[in-house]
């Protein structure tokens, strides 16, 4: 007989995790599947939205499309390769803990990365309830000003005061987020205080794979709902993808001019150097540097925008000695 035949209907679904050669697929009403993949369809991740096919004869499933991705979260991988980590993400939250303390250095690389994803950032500053002072609060502040200006969101967070937690939540619904920052930084924390049955599901997920609970470190995608139990429908309010892969995040090595770009502060005074090539280190005439004696580009942007060249420059001269 035809294999075909013992599929069922085609039906949409989202993937949850990626696991050996297969997927575990949630249909609408919120049930898993561990499904195969139809082999054209290539590498599967956490947050792809598919087409799928029960089997019949089995609790299994096969992938037989899948929806074309918006912004892929990816990261540089073997020999030039990409990996993909999660698809279809919204945002990025940027998490930054005032102790030890906000490093804008961090925050630029994330930035940087993020941009070159194309996809949009909030910066959730934690451990707030760390913060004893006015002075303390205006510290944190003047060192996110770069960033304030720039328009991006600030969150004030703590899981110990629960304070911004509601805000993050609202920004959360609807979307797909992953959280990424320094380790120490309150990740984990944060995520149990917004998924608070966390460890039930993490059970559930490795017993539907067959994996042991910690064992994958592919990304997996968490729902910030929970399920209605009037109408066994989910309520859509946004999911979170996790993994080690996606809190390493980091930026790809790339042009002066591409870096620049990702540099709004500094637009500006772009093309008012003496030099048209100009790095902004040592060259005579610098409109950037400047700019940054005058108070107009903050000291903090222009050093992380010189350690990202050097960065990347000495990575040039790691692939082409
Ligand atoms: P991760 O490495 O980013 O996942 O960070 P964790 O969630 O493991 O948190 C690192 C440490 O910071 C732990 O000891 C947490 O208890 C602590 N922590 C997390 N969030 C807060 C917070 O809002 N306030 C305070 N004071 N400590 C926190
Ligand atoms: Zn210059």
């Amino acid at each position: 007989a035809n294999s075909s035949s013992h599929l069922g209907e085609e039906q949409p679904g989202l993937v949850i995790t990626s696991f050996g050669k297969r997927v575990l697929v949630e249909d609408a009403k919120g049930r898993t599947f561990s499904c195969a993949i139809r082999q054209h369809l290539g590498k599967l991740v956490a947050g792809d939205k598919v087409i799928w096919q029960t089997d019949l004869e089995a609790n299994t499933g096969v992938v037989v499309r899948v929806e074309p991705r918006t912004h892929e979260l990816s990261r540089p991988g073997f020999r030039g390769q990409t990996r993909m980590i999660a698809a279809n993400i919204d945002f990025i939250g940027i998490v930054m803990p005032v102790v030890p303390g906000i490093h804008p250095d961090m925050i630029d690389r994330y930035l940087v990365a993020a941009k070159q994803l194309d996809i949009p950032v909030i910066i959730i500053i934690n451990k707030v309830d760390l913060l004893e002072t006015d002075e303390d609060w205006e510290a944190i502040a003047a060192l996110l000003e770069p960033y304030d200006a720039m328009g991006i969101e600030l969150i004030p967070a703590s899981t110990i005061s629960s304070e911004g937690l509601q805000t993050l939540q609202d920004f959360m619904a609807d979307k797909n987020s992953v959280f990424v920052g320094p380790s120490g930084a309150g990740k984990s924390s944060l995520i149990n205080a917004l998924i608070p049955d966390l460890d039930i599901r993490v059970g559930q997920l490795s017993e539907a794979t067959g994996l042991g609970k910690h064992t994958t470190t592919n990304s997996i995608l968490y729902h910030l709902s929970k399920q209605n139990e009037q109408s066994d429908e989910l309520i859509a309010t946004g999911n979170l993808i996790d993994s080690p892969g996606v809190r390493q995040f980091s930026p790809s090595p790339c042009s002066l001019s591409e870096l620049e770009s990702y540099y709004p502060d500094f637009a500006p005074f772009l093309g008012q150097c003496k030099y048209n090539n100009c790095t902004h280190s040592i060259e005579p005439n610098c409109a950037i540097r400047d700019a940054v004696e005058q108070d107009e580009i903050a000291l903090s942007r222009y050093q992380s925008f010189q350690r990202l060249l050097e960065e990347f420059k000495a990575n040039a001269a790691e692939q082409n000695p």
